[in-house]
C-alpha cells in the first residue's frame, strides 16, 4: 500500500496542534481499510512535533460504528432534498408568521471559520436574526468582553513563545497539565531550561499543574480578582508603575488604582478575601515586583463566572500599569478551550457580535457589512446569548433551533431546562457525526455532518495562528460538510448568489476581504493579505498568526508592540473592579461548593474521545472528588455512591477520597453523557447564573449537598 502524508490540524483543544496524517490511497467511500497514524508536525509552531495522548490517540476515532450516514425527518430516512426542503420551508414560514428571531443557529467551537462564516451571513444578513450563538459562550465569552473593555478589541496581545520567555508565569483558573497538554510541555520545557523562571498557580484545586508550581495559592472559589485587585495597589507601593507608558498609552487608571484601594485596602484584607495567608500572597506580590517579564495565563476558572469579566480587567490592569504588554515575555493570555473558539470570534458568530470583529455598536458597522455582503435583511441589534437563546426557547419565542457539532443536553446548565427548551421547539435540526447522542436525541430533524479528517477548512488557536484543518479521507455514507447545508438552505430561502460558494476556498476569500473592507487599520481583525488567495495557495496555505494584513504576509507575532490600541483614542482603558464571590452563597441546605473541570484524556462530552479505548484507561468513570475529612463526616469511603444534589437537580457519583480539594469543596468532571448515565451528569446541579456583561455561564460553581447512597 502507498500513502501520502497531508499536514492537518488536532480538533481538540485552543492549542491547535499541527498533525501529520498519513492518509492511504486505499480509502474508498464504504470506509477505511487501513486505520492511518497520526503523528505530530514538526513544522507548526504550536506544537513542533509533539502530541498529547488525545492527539496521537485520533485514528482510533475514525472508525465509529455511530456514525450518522443519512439525513433523517421524525425518524425516517430521506434524501438530502427532501430533508433540505423540510427545514427551509419551516424556516421561511416561522419568519413570516413570527418573524426573523424565531429562528436561531446554536453553533460550536468545533466548526471550522468557514462553517461559522456562513452561518453568520445567513442569519444576520438574509434571515435578519442575530441569534447566532455557540458553545464558545461557554469558553472564552468573558474573555472577549474583557479585550474589549481594555483595548477596544477582541485581541489577544501573547503568543506560546511568550510563555517560554517570561521569567514569572501565573497560571490562573488552568490545569493546563491536562487540558492542554502541550503547551504545559512546553512551560516544563522552558523551566528547566531557565531554572529561575517561576509559576504561580492560582487554583482552588490541587491539580496536576501545580507540579510545576514554586507556589500555589489555594483561593476561595471565586476569588481571583482580589488577587489582582491587590497587584495593582502594591505595584503602586513597590514603584514598579511604568508611569511613562500609562500616561502615553492608556486612560482611567487612578479610577482603578483608587477602586483597588478601597477593595483590598491591605495585604491582610485581599488575602482574607481569597482565603490564603498574607505571605503566600506577599510571595506572589515580591515576584511581580522583582519580574517584569510575566505572563498571566487564564483559562475557565476566570471566564466561567459571575464576574469573569471583571477578573479578566483585573489581570490586564495589573499589565497595563506596569507596561507588561506588547513586549517578549510579558502581557495578559487568555487560552481557548476548543480549537475555532477564536475562528468563530472572528467571523462574528456570537449573537453580539456583527461580524469580522465588527459589533452591532461600532459605528458605520450595519451599513458597511450590509453593503458588502449585498444583505437584504440585516439584523440590527445583538441576538440572544446561549443561556438566554434556550429561555427564550422556552418561552416559545424562538420556534426552529439549527444546533451545529455540539451537545447541549450535556454542556449547558441546568439541562432540564434544555430539555423544556427544546421540547417546546416546533423544529430542532441537529447537525453532527453522530447518530445518537443526548441532543441528537432532541431532533425532529438530524444532518449527517462530515467530521475532523473529512472537513476542509480554517482553525484559529490561542494565539491568532490560523491553521488548516485539511478534509482528507471521503465522507462516509451521505455525510456533508456544515457549509453546504447551511448554503444548500439559504439557496431554497431564495438567497442563491449569495451562497454559490462552490468550496471554501471562496468562502475563505470573501471572508478576508471583508475582514479589510474599508479597514485602514482601523479594526484589529485583517487578514486582507488573503482576499485574492487562489484555491491552490489556500490548499497549501501554512499556519499564521493574523493581523495578516495587505502587504505583511508574514502575520503577526505580537500585539500592541506600538502601545497602541482599537479605542477611538488608540488608548488601552483601566476597568475599575470590585472583586465579588460567585452569586450562590453557601447555606446549610447546601454546605459543599461544587467545582467542575476536564480529566485528562476525554474531551467535551466524549462523542469523540469516548470512541478510543486507549483515552478511557486513564480515567474510566465520573467521580466526585471529595476530601477525606468531609468524607468521613458523611461516612463516605472511596468509591461509595455518593447522592449530589442542588437546587436544579441531582447526579450519583463514585466518591474519589482526595486532598486536591479543599474541606468543604468537591469537583466532578465535565465529560460523562446521559448516555452513560442520566445521573451522571453534572450540568444537571449548575443553575443558569451567568456573568451580566458576557453572558458566559458559572459552570464552575454550584452549591450542592451530598449524601452517601
Ligand atoms: Fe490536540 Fe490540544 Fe493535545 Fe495539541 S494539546 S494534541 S491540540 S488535544
Amino acid at each position: 500500500m502507498t500513502a501520502t502524508i497531508a499536514k492537518t490540524t488536532c480538533p481538540y483543544c485552543g492549542v491547535g496542534c499541527g498533525v501529520n496524517f498519513t492518509v492511504p490511497d486505499s480509502t474508498s467511500k464504504s470506509g477505511l481499510t487501513e486505520v492511518p497514524p497520526v503523528s505530530g508536525d514538526l513544522d507548526h509552531p504550536a506544537n513542533f512535533g509533539r502530541l498529547c495522548v488525545k492527539g496521537s490517540s485520533l485514528s482510533q476515532t475514525l472508525q465509529s460504528d455511530d456514525r450518522l450516514l443519512a439525513p433523517s425527518v421524525n425518524g425516517d430516512v430521506v434524501s438530502w432534498d427532501s430533508a433540505l426542503e423540510t427545514v427551509s420551508g419551516k424556516i421561511a414560514q416561522v419568519v413570516k408568521d413570527h418573524g426573523p428571531d424565531s429562528f436561531a443557529f446554536y453553533l460550536s467551537g468545533q466548526i471550522l471559520t468557514e462553517d461559522y462564516y456562513v452561518a453568520n451571513k445567513l442569519a444576520k444578513g438574509f434571515i435578519g436574526t442575530a441569534n447566532v450563538d455557540t458553545n464558545s459562550r461557554l469558553c472564552m465569552a468573558s474573555a472577549v468582553v474583557g479585550y474589549k473593555r481594555a483595548f477596544g478589541s477582541d485581541t489577544v496581545p501573547c503568543n506560546y513563545e511568550d510563555l517560554e520567555l517570561c521569567d514569572l508565569l501565573i497560571m490562573v483558573g488552568s490545569n493546563a497539565a491536562w487540558t492542554h497538554p502541550i503547551l504545559y510541555q512546553r512551560i516544563v520545557e522552558a523551566k528547566k531550561q531557565r531554572p529561575n523562571m517561576k509559576v504561580v498557580v492560582v487554583d482552588p484545586r490541587e491539580t496536576a499543574t501545580c507540579d510545576i508550581a514554586d507556589l500555589h495559592l489555594a483561593i476561595k472559589p471565586g476569588s481571583d480578582a482580589a488577587i489582582f485587585s491587590f497587584l495593582l495597589q502594591h505595584s503602586v507601593q513597590a514603584g514598579v508603575l511604568d508611569n511613562g507608558f500609562i500616561s502615553r498609552h492608556t486612560n482611567g487608571f487612578k479610577e482603578a488604582l483608587n477602586q483597588a484601594l478601597e477593595s483590598t485596602p491591605t495585604l491582610t484584607s485581599a488575602a482574607n478575601f481569597c482565603g490564603i495567608s498574607d505571605e503566600d500572597l506577599m510571595q506572589l506580590a515580591n515576584w511581580w515586583v522583582e519580574t517584569p517579564e510575566t505572563v498571566t495565563f487564564y483559562s475557565q476558572g476566570i471566564n466561567q463566572s459571575s464576574s469573569g469579566v471583571d477578573k479578566c480587567n483585573a489581570i490586564i490592569n495589573c499589565h497595563l500599569a506596569t507596561g507588561r504588554i506588547g513586549k517578549e515575555g510579558a502581557g495578559p493570555f487568555s487560552i481557548t478551550g476548543q480549537p475555532n473558539a477564536m475562528g468563530g470570534r472572528e467571523v462574528g458568530g456570537l449573537a453580539n457580535q456583527l461580524a469580522a470583529h465588527m459589533d452591532f455598536a461600532t459605528p458605520g458597522a450595519l451599513e458597511l457589512v450590509q453593503r458588502f455582503w449585498q444583505a437584504p435583511n440585516m439584523a440590527t441589534e445583538n441576538g440572544l446569548k446561549a443561556v438566554d437563546l434556550f429561555q427564550a426557547m422556552e418561552e416559545g419565542k424562538i420556534k426552529v433551533a439549527w444546533i451545529m457539532s455540539t451537545n447541549p443536553m450535556v454542556s449547558l446548565p441546568d439541562t432540564a431546562q434544555v430539555r423544556r427548551a427544546l421540547e417546546k421547539c416546533e423544529l430542532v435540526i441537529v447537525s453532527d457525526c453522530k447518530a445518537h447522542t443526548d441532543t441528537t436525541a432532541m431532533a425532529d430533524v438530524l444532518f449527517p455532518a462530515t467530521g475532523w479528517s473529512e472537513k476542509d477548512g480554517t482553525v484559529t488557536n490561542s494565539e491568532r495562528r490560523i491553521s488548516r484543518q485539511r478534509g482528507l479521507l471521503p465522507a462516509p455514507g451521505e455525510a456533508q460538510h456544515d457549509w453546504w447545508a447551511i448554503c444548500e438552505v439559504a439557496k431554497r430561502l431564495g438567497y442563491q448568489s449569495a451562497f454559490s460558494y462552490r468550496n471554501v476556498h471562496e468562502i475563505f476569500a470573501e471572508h478576508a476581504a471583508l475582514s479589510a473592507f474599508e479597514n485602514s487599520g482601523k479594526r484589529d481583525f485583517d487578514i486582507g493579505h488573503f482576499s485574492q488567495i487562489t484555491k491552490s495557495e489556500y490548499d497549501a496555505l501554512t499556519p499564521v498568526q493574523w493581523p495578516v494584513p495587505k502587504g505583511r504576509p508574514e502575520g503577526t507575532k505580537r500585539m500592541f508592540e506600538d502601545g497602541r490600541f482599537f479605542t477611538p483614542d488608540k488608548r488601552a482603558k483601566f476597568v475599575p473592579i470590585v472583586p465579588i464571590l460567585p452569586l450562590q452563597e453557601k447555606t446549610s441546605d447546601w454546605p459543599f461548593t461544587l467545582n467542575t473541570g476536564r480529566v485528562r484524556d476525554q474531551w467535551h462530552t466524549m462523542t469523540r474521545t469516548g470512541d478510543a479505548a486507549l483515552l478511557t484507561k486513564h480515567t474510566d468513570q465520573p467521580y466526585v472528588e471529595i476530601h477525606p475529612k468531609d468524607a468521613r463526616q458523611l461516612g463516605i469511603e472511596d468509591k461509595t455512591l455518593v447522592r449530589i444534589t442542588s437546587p436544579y437537580g441531582e447526579v450519583l457519583l463514585k466518591a474519589k477520597i482526595s486532598r486536591a480539594v479543599a474541606p468543604g469543596n468537591v469537583f466532578v468532571p465535565i465529560h460523562w453523557t446521559q448516555q452513560f448515565s442520566n445521573a451522571s451528569v453534572v450540568s444537571n446541579l449548575i443553575p443558569q447564573v451567568v456573568d451580566p456583561l458576557s453572558g458566559q455561564p458559572e459552570s464552575k460553581h454550584a452549591q450542592v449537598s451530598l449524601e452517601a447512597v
